[in-house]
């Protein structure tokens, strides 16, 4: 099997030849270029080279490709600050009150920056490697996560609690999930095998699953639903534990789920057996502080539990840090050939 059956075998949790390895690299890929990732990360050109660079490295089956997490939000307007050691952030957001929701407008992922020039790299991927490696195309953020950049987070988390205005929360979610999708069918049309949605702020570690379940879950689903219509594949990205969510979280229908090591595995495999694809779970403090010893020995675990039956995609359960030393991304990538042969 080449990457590209072997992550559909997971993805159609048929069996793949052994378990597929993916990285979550664009900071240590950027760093390694020599110029500041700040400059990286706004440039099409720089970022595909980026990553072409660490996949000649590393020979991982499936590349995120992305510029961090303020990219939807920047293009519809949020300030959004470039640093030279690290991803850049959203800062000032571009609207003050949910009541200024109508002002929003999609942008076109073609012209919108920085999305042209992700899009520029997912083009440049596609005509150089796409037919040995699967490219994830992210369309990060997601609808919640997106939400929370355009009206600032405090803002958002406060109107959820408050529950005075539902449906004008929704009507943000909606213009989010919009902007996620459109930029989502863009990064396929240029030719990524799938794409993904970033929502950390939806998970347990900041908002109750009763709130997940009333506001970020039908977003995410419909996103799927809008997707899936035309054969695409969304992976799902949420931070933290995962576990008092984990059915609905499954049941947005998303064809791989992220999750990190947080989430208990055993659990996550119980609850999605037969109905999803983990991806992860990798602990990236250690991929950044450990020795490849260690990150070896997190694998063969991680291994062990999620990859029988397939559906089950190894790398970090989140963005690798900007330092994380090479040998302990090697290390990660070999132990899916050590560990993960299906018999
Ligand atoms: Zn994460």
């Amino acid at each position: 099997m080449n990457s590209i059956e072997r992550v559909q075998a997971a993805i159609d949790l048929r069996k793949p030849d052994r378990v597929p390895v993916d990285l979550h690299n664009f900071q240590p890929a950027a760093a390694a270029m020599g110029v500041s990732m700040a400059e990286v990360f706004q440039d099409g050109e720089l970022l595909a080279e980026a990553m072409l660079r660490a996949w000649q490295q590393f020979g991982h089956d499936m590349i995120l490709l992305e510029n961090g997490t303020a990219c939807n939000a920047q293009a519809c307007g949020v300030e959004v600050i470039y640093r030279d050691d690290a991803a850049p952030a959203a800062h000032v957001p571009v609207i003050k009150s949910l009541e200024e929701v109508d002002k929003l407008q999609v942008p076109d992922p073609e012209t919108a920056f920085p999305m042209c020039e992700i899009i520029k790299a997912t083009r440049i991927l596609a005509r150089e490697i796409g037919d040995r490696v699967w490219i994830c195309g992210r369309a990060d953020q997601g609808p919640m996560d997106l939400a929370s950049q355009l009206i600032g987070m405090d803002t958002l988390l406060l109107e959820i609690a408050l529950g005075e205005k539902p449906e004008l929360i929704h009507r943000l979610l909606d213009f989010a999930r919009e902007v996620a999708t459109r930029y989502a069918f863009a990064l396929i049309d240029a030719g990524a095998h799938s794409t993904s949605i970033g929502e950390p702020i939806a998970g347990p570690d900041v908002i109750s699953p009763r709130h997940y379940r009333e506001y970020a879950f039908p977003h995410e689903k419909r996103m799927v639903d809008d997707l899936k219509k035309k054969g695409i594949i969304l992976h799902n990205h949420i931070c933290g534990n995962t576990i008092p969510i984990i059915e609905d979280f499954i049941a947005t229908g998303a064809q791989v789920l992220e999750i990190d090591h947080k989430t208990d595995l055993r659990k996550a495999k119980e609850a999605g057996r037969g109905k999803t694809c983990f991806l992860g779970p990798i602990n990236t403090t250690l991929m950044a502080e450990g020795t490849p010893e260690q990150v070896e020995e997190a694998c063969r675990e991680a291994i062990e539990i999620m990859a029988p039956d397939s559906g089950f995609i190894l790398g970090p359960g989140c963005a690798l840090g900007p330092e994380t030393p090479p040998e302990n991304i090697q290390a990660l990538v070999e132990s899916a050939r050590k560990y993960g042969v299906y018999h």
